[in-house]
């Protein structure tokens, strides 16, 4: 019974006419393409692309160096090194995040304790040579300024559910 249902089934092109049928329902439906960059998709509060470092409103790094980032980081991404301040509080020398290694869990902003590193909306970077998606300090902590207004909205709304 089954091998007949199968011949009659390759016999009279059902599997054929269920994709035609499938390709017709989709023929007149709404067009969901996207014309991006003009367009873009809704992205959440929680979304994870290019990191920055960011700053207190009167300017002072929030990193601690803690390095809990580094430790956490699954894909030994960041690399940091740190020495002690004049005043004796510690900041780092060298934040590097190695964005070929990286593969955006969102681990090292989850493990800060001081809202440093975060993952921004950001997804439109690019590299053309060796080396040029190794993001330092300098270049996170300005990507921070650039964006604080959108990461720190994003973080209070994303508040509650943490
Ligand atoms: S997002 Fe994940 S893989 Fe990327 S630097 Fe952070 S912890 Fe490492
Ligand atoms: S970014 Fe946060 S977790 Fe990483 S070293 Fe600085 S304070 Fe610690």
């Amino acid at each position: 019974m089954k091998a007949l249902r199968k011949y009659l089934n390759t016999f009279l092109l059902v599997e054929l006419l269920r994709g035609m049928a499938l390709t017709g329902r989709h023929l007149f439906a709404r067009k969901i393409t996207v014309q991006y960059p003009e367009e873009r998709t809704p992205q959440s509060p929680r979304f994870r692309g290019l990191h920055a470092l960011r700053r207190y409103p009167n300017g002072e790094e929030r990193c601690i160096a803690c390095k809990l980032c580094e430790a956490v980081c699954p894909a030994l991404a960041i690399t940091i090194e740190s020495e002690p301040r004049d005043d004796g509080t510690r900041r780092t020398t060298r934040y590097d995040i190695d964005l070929t290694k990286c593969i955006f869990c969102g681990f090292c902003e989850e493990s800060c304790p001081v809202d440093s590193i975060v993952e921004t909306r950001v997804i439109d970077y690019h590299g053309e040579r060796r080396g040029d998606l190794l993001y330092t300090k300098e270049m996170l902590l300005a990507h921070g300024d650039k964006y604080e207004k959108e990461i720190a909205a994003d973080r209070a709304a994303d508040a509650p559910y943490r």
